[in-house]
């Protein structure tokens, strides 16, 4: 007998007892991959990137891009991602220019002209700072060295305040099949304290756009955890969520590392939620979202059931990437842009942080690859087993050793203490044949991954940020 797959209860995850969230409250990872980025060093560089692409090119495996477009007009202060401010919208010409440049090099040394491209994704920063005919002519540029399959997974991502519907219009032309817009909190007290305003009607007005213009995969996303948020008016960001109905909503738990970001220090500490306050806004979004017939796909992800997440949940096709959440497995993903991550031939390549850097080595026809990772074959079996706990919310010892040719009970045995208190804690049920992560231990996913991560040490500064 294997370890069963424990069926998903939203009152049970609700109803987790407050020394439980203490006690899994931590820092770690979110795992879109392993080993995580600050094991990566600079002892891979643009020649490694390039070996890697053309070991890819013999396998045939099919390709998945990223695109970096780093632009926004304002900070807002909650903000984890890689960015460059300016209102001069000039600048995007030059940086879409040297974009294309590094698309042609990359399409080349992955031979993508011969390959399937089965995933698109732009994330940023804002791609909608680009006007829309930048966007077409980069998407253009893209489709013609990146030959898509007719099932490809084409996403952008967009920020409802300067996001207009003549590039709506150009974002389906290109032939974009899923926007995802950026959210985080309809109240208004908490978008002036992020930096962020932005009015529900402007936000639907988009959604209603997007709708009319033939677009059929919207995702919203949300943040909790944020300043100034409370439970009570969290209820009605999740009302006009729930007006809205996008197909897809993302959760993301606020992430406070003042130390990677220091804009974040304009937060006042007594105005952030946290432990038990913050757990019971993502609950209440998780009980609404469930009662109003949305699927939760795991750690922050909500499908309506109907939804090519939700269908892969049931079906065992889920996987992760550092996109989060996906349907697309197998596949080279190739990162174009300043600060962009690949995942190719099992090795892991970051572009250089800084624009210039960047756009420099572009410039002389050179990989701007900063540091990256060659995988051994203990990471592969390890960020297997991440996978199949984030994905498919169970570990079978012996399937498992199967699969990848060790006795898996011996391999992890150092994970053993760990998961036996999982299943004390209720995050787990185990028996001797594996585990299934319960209710709960769908949201603690991170901290169970953390006990088959080999890398994890403690560390001298702070990294990630915390698991609630
Ligand atoms: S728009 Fe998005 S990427 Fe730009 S600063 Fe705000 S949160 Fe960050």
């Amino acid at each position: 007998m294997s370890a069963p797959l424990h069926a998903f209860d939203p009152a049970e995850l609700c109803a987790m007892p407050v020394e439980t969230l203490a006690r899994y409250d931590v820092a770690g990872p979110r795992y879109t991959s392993y080993p995580t980025a600050p094991v990566w060093t600079d002892a891979y560089g643009p020649a490694r990137y390039a070996e890697a692409l053309a070991r890819g090119a013999a396998s045939g495996r099919p390709l998945s891009i990223y695109v970096h477009l780093p632009f926004c007009e304002s900070l807002c202060i909650y903000c984890g991602c890689n960015v460059i401010i300016t209102k001069r919208h000039d600048r995007a010409e030059g940086y879409v220019r040297r974009v294309m440049r590094e698309i042609d090099m990359t399409a080349e040394a992955a031979g993508a002209a011969r390959r399937r491209t089965i995933q698109v994704a732009w994330g940023g920063g804002t791609p909608t700072f680009l006007s829309p005919e930048q966007i077409e002519r980069l998407m253009g540029h893209i489709a013609a060295r990146f030959p898509l399959a007719a099932d490809a997974e084409v996403g952008i991502e967009v920020d409802p305040r300067v996001t207009t519907r003549d590039h709506v219009r150009s974002i389906v032309r290109s032939g974009f099949n899923r926007i995802s817009m950026g959210v985080q909190d309809f109240d208004p007290d908490v978008q002036k304290t992020i930096h962020r305003v932005q009015p529900f009607e402007m936000t639907k007005a988009l959604v209603d756009a997007c709708r009319e213009e033939g677009l059929r995969s919207v995702n919203v996303d949300l943040v909790y955890g944020l300043p100034k948020q409370t439970l009570a008016k969290f209820e009605s960001t999740i009302d006009r969520v729930l007006e809205i109905a996008p197909e897809r909503v993302s959760a993301f738990s606020y992430a406070h590392v003042p130390w990677l970001k220091p804009q974040q220090k304009h937060f006042r500490d007594e105005d952030l939620p946290r432990g038990a306050a913050k757990f019971a806004i993502f609950a209440r979004l998780l009980g609404r979202l469930a009662a109003a017939g949305w699927d939760f796909i795991g750690m922050d992800h909500f499908a309506r059931p109907d939804n090519e997440l939700a269908v892969a949940q049931r079906t065992g096709g889920l996987w992760r990437n550092f996109q989060g959440f996906t349907t697309k497995a197998g596949a080279d993903l190739v990162g174009v842009g300043v600060t962009s991550i690949g995942s190719v031939a099992g090795t892991f390549a970051q572009n250089a942080k800084d624009e210039e850097d960047w756009g420099a080595s572009v410039d002389r026809g050179e990989f701007p690859v900063r540091k990256g990772h060659v995988l051994t074959r203990d990471d592969e079996i390890r960020a297997a087993a991440i996978q199949d706990v984030m994905c498919r919310y169970r570990m079978d010892w012996d399937e498992f050793g199967r699969a990848h040719g060790i006795d898996a009970r011996t391999y992890f045995a150092s994970a053993a203490p760990q998961v036996a208190r999982f299943a004390e804690d209720g995050l787990v049920a185990a028996n001797g044949d594996g585990f299934a992560l319960t209710s709960r231990g769908r949201f603690f996913v991170r901290n169970v991954c953390m006990a088959f991560d080999a890398h994890l040490a403690p560390a001298e500064k702070p990294v990630f940020s915390r698991t609630l």
